[in-house]
């Protein structure tokens, strides 16, 4: 199985063991720094911790970590030409599976720049781009997200990450691939196969976002197994375990 969007860096050993017994042999781990950055090198010290450090902490256990890095909405300033030319030198030196997460949280005028300017530097590159969708104001804010894709880079390149049911009818008429987050507090795993039950399997990827925020490590893993349990197919229910992921990351 692959958990498309993780954050690797703030979970433990034992998450990583928990993960590969549980069935997960690859995941992908996003950046961003939950704490306050006092310039950018502190996120690019992030980068670096992330790609050198996490990937061989998670090989330890069997657990193959592929990275996206990116400048996530929270951690935007006002000058971030350093972190451009860091995440385009990563790119381009094949260190990324694709720029993320990024997107809008506040959806300030900050967060609006620092988003197309990365959706720029993808569209240059043809990267996949890892799109995050806030919590608060989901609807109104991809919204937002979907002009500013939509002006400037090809869709197949992107995922729109943490779609729930209520903007599910939102993206699915479009060429972007969808991520579905299981995770406590977010979306429970029957919601998640409500989706799939719904829209089909083909379009969706399946993640846990585990972070410093409550989180479940096999969310993954338990909602593969319960569409197993309820009699799906077995080649829709490989799509979303990781065949989908395989194909849209090239991993
Ligand atoms: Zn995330």
């Amino acid at each position: 199985m692959i958990d498309t969007h993780t954050h690797a860096d703030s979970r433990s050993s034992e998450d990583f063991d928990l993960m590969y017994t549980s069935g997960i042999d690859t995941a992908i781990t996003c950046s961003f720094y939950p704490y306050k950055l006092r310039n950018q090198t502190c996120l690019i010290n992030h980068f670096d911790r992330i790609l050198e450090y996490d990937t061989k902490r998670a090989e330890e256990y069997g657990l193959k970590l592929e990275v996206a890095l990116g400048l996530h909405p929270a951690n935007v300033s006002e000058n971030n030409d350093q972190i451009y030319e860091e995440i385009r030198r990563l790119v381009e030196e094949k260190k990324i599976v694709a720029i993320g997460e990024i997107g809008l949280d506040d959806n300030t005028i900050n967060e609006q720049k620092a988003f197309k300017k990365q959706l720029e530097i993808a569209e240059d590159t043809k990267s996949k781009v890892i799109i995050h969708t806030p919590r608060k104001n989901k609807k109104e804010v991809l919204k937002d997200i979907k002009i500013i894709v939509d002006e400037t880079i090809n869709p197949k390149l992107v995922v729109i990450d943490h779609i729930n049911p209520n903007v599910v009818e939102d993206v699915i008429d479009y060429d972007y691939t969808l991520g579905l987050t299981v995770q406590p507090q977010k979306m429970t795993k029957e919601e998640a196969i409500k989706i799939l039950d719904k829209y089909g399997f083909n379009k969706f990827l399946l993640n846990s976002d585990i972070s410093n925020k409550p989180s479940d490590p096999i969310s993954v893993p338990k909602t593969v197994r319960t569409l197993k349990k309820l009699g799906y197919k077995n080649s829709d229910i490989e799509k979303v375990a990781f065949k989908n992921a395989k194909k849209f990351f090239k991993i």
